[in-house]
């Protein structure tokens, strides 16, 4: 796994209002796109659909990983939980800067 420095990125999502938030995850609870990304996602929180287990991202499994997405999937059962985007271009990260 690549480490990342996410202090700044995090920060930043501290400041989006709590009505923001809410359009930021999906039915079941999970956190998307554009918030679940490269930086956040292994702080995020996450909850199984079909089992009782919850946890950060540094907790879940990962699916099946193809050119654009890699899939997050519960430890426990192996159901899948959201999909982490490649596609971003992250300076000094995934992209030159
Ligand atoms: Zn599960």
């Amino acid at each position: 796994m690549i480490e990342v420095n996410s202090e700044k990125s995090i920060e930043a999502l501290q400041k989006i209002p709590d009505a923001e938030l809410e359009r930021l995850y999906d039915q079941y609870g999970n956190p998307r796109w554009p918030y679940l990304n490269l930086f956040t996602w292994k702080r995020l929180n996450f909850k199984c659909r079909q089992c009782s287990w919850s946890g950060d991202g540094g907790q879940v499994d990962i699916g099946e990983v193809d050119d654009e997405i890699t899939e997050l999937v519960c430890p426990d059962c192996g159901a899948y939980m959201s999909a982490l985007s490649h596609l971003v271009e992250i300076p000094g990260f995934n992209k030159e800067s």
